[in-house]
Formats: C-alpha cells, sequence, structure tokens
C-alpha cells in the first residue's frame, strides 16, 4: 500500500470558497491515525497532498455539526407558479433510493407516473 487517504473533520465553514485543511486540520488527522495505529510512525513530512471539500447540511442550531442529521430530504418552495425541489443531504449509500424517491415525485407531478 503506498497511499492513504485519512479523514474527515467536522469544521463549520461559512465560505466554501476559503475553506483549506490547514495545519492544525492536518495535525488533529494525523493525532487520530497515532492514537488508533500507535505503531505508526507517521508525521507531518508524509503528507504528501491536502484538501478540504465543504458538505452541504440543512440548516441547524446545533452546536455541534456532528449532531446534524445526515439524511436526505425534498423541500420544495415555488417560482412562481412552478414548484422548486432542492435536494438536501443524503449519503453514498442512499443516493440511489432518494434520486429514485425524486424521479417518482416529478414523474407524478408530471402525470406521468412511477416506472
Ligand atoms: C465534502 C463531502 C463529504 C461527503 N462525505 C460523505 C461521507 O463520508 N459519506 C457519505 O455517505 N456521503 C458523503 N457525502 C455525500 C455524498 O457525496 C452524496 O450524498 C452523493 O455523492 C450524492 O450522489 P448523487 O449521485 O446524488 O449526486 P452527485 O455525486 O453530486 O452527482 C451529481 C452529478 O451530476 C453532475 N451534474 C450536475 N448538474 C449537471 C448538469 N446540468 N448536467 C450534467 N451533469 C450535471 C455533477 O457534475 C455530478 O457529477 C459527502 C459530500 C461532500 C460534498
Amino acid at each position: 500500500m503506498q497511499h492513504v487517504l485519512v479523514g474527515a473533520t467536522d469544521i463549520r465553514c461559512d465560505d466554501p470558497d476559503q475553506a483549506v485543511c490547514d495545519d492544525d486540520e492536518r495535525d488533529y488527522m494525523l493525532e487520530a491515525v497515532r492514537y488508533l495505529f500507535p505503531d505508526l510512525d507517521i508525521g507531518a513530512e508524509r503528507v504528501r497532498y491536502r484538501y478540504s471539500g465543504v458538505r452541504p447540511l440543512p440548516r441547524s442550531d446545533a452546536d455541534d455539526p456532528g449532531q446534524i442529521s445526515r439524511d436526505h430530504a425534498v423541500r420544495e418552495d415555488r417560482l412562481g407558479e412552478a414548484p422548486l425541489l432542492s435536494l438536501v443531504g443524503g449519503k453514498w449509500t442512499t443516493f440511489r433510493g432518494f434520486a429514485a424517491e425524486v424521479a417518482d415525485d416529478v414523474l407524478a407531478r408530471l402525470g406521468a407516473g412511477a416506472t
């Protein structure tokens, strides 16, 4: 095994364009790796690449982002007369079910029925 991907953290972010994996976050993750694998000799010099991705979550007053639900939901707004559906949340394990749910909803609205 040549390389390992390590992640992730739950840091709240107000501006996704400014998101970076800074030294504190790198050190936090290296600390977690050392805790889980105490025999591994791994320091910052072994890190080849860092990146940051921002996961959009539903609005919440939770103090800890880890408490915010990762479930999916459809939010309906209106653009004049037309419904505007926003797909919020979801997971790799549920993306297909979510897509099927929304496709059925849209087909029913169009009067086409589920396939
Ligand atoms: C930073 C981050 C971390 C995450 N971590 C996890 C995790 O640890 N575990 C987990 O289960 N889930 C995680 N997720 C959520 C997971 O990635 C999503 O739930 C999942 O990818 C949704 O799959 P999807 O196919 O519905 O949508 P997407 O993966 O978003 O795919 C949509 C695709 O449609 C394309 N597209 C958009 N508009 C158009 C258009 N007009 N024409 C053509 N193509 C278009 C996009 O380019 C994209 O390829 C994370 C998400 C993020 C952002």
